[in-house]
């Protein structure tokens, strides 16, 4: 997952606490002083590519478990995910809604498959437009679908990984078939 993206946009999305400590790992000197846009193109310079592509793909992984695992959730409440009743395999519409001490989050989401095994994704929030992460929210409307069977795990062609899949079959299908 992510791989799609060029790897100076995965550095680019990580925090500047996690590239420092990649450096550090790498026993690169000289990372501790710089600003989040010096450190990218420092890393992208000083560390091997393979190096750092190993080091994205972990952060990734774990972005996206621990935001599967919130979405399983979120997706529970009709509050938190409302999908539009008109969606469907092919195009889903969703909006998700999350009240903080200090207001509220609210995203629109929208699943597209125009092929059937090329689904585009989309979310209004920053992990998304500026990240181009599939972030929880994302995540959140996908589980829904899947409790109300709009489509299965093994029909989904958009972002998903081996640790996700285990939490989707735990979280959600074991639920149902009980
Ligand atoms: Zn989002």
């Amino acid at each position: 997952m992510g791989s799609n993206l060029p790897l100076e946009s995965r550095v680019a999305r990580l925090t500047v606490a996690s590239l420092r400590n990649l450096c550090e790992a790498q026993k690169v000197p000289g990372a501790s002083s710089l600003l989040k846009e010096e450190l990218i193109t420092f890393c992208m310079k000083n560390i091997d590519r393979k190096e750092l592509e190993g080091f994205c793909s972990a952060q990734e992984d774990i972005y996206f478990v621990e935001n599967m695992a919130k979405a399983i959730k979120w997706a529970a409440s009709s509050k938190i995910v409302r999908l539009d009743p008109k969606s469907d395999y092919t195009l889903v519409n969703g909006v998700f809604t999350l009240r903080r001490s200090d207001g509220y989050e609210e995203y629109n989401i929208r699943f597209v498959n125009q092929t059937t095994d090329d689904i585009a994704t989309s979310c209004e929030c920053v992990d998304f437009r500026e990240k181009g992460y599939f972030c929880g929210h994302q995540m959140s409307v996908l589980i829904r679908c899947f409790s109300l069977g709009l489509f299965s795990l093994d029909q989904w062609t958009g972002p998903m990984t081996p640790e996700g899949e285990d939490l989707v079959l735990a979280g959600v299908f074991r639920k149902r078939r009980r």
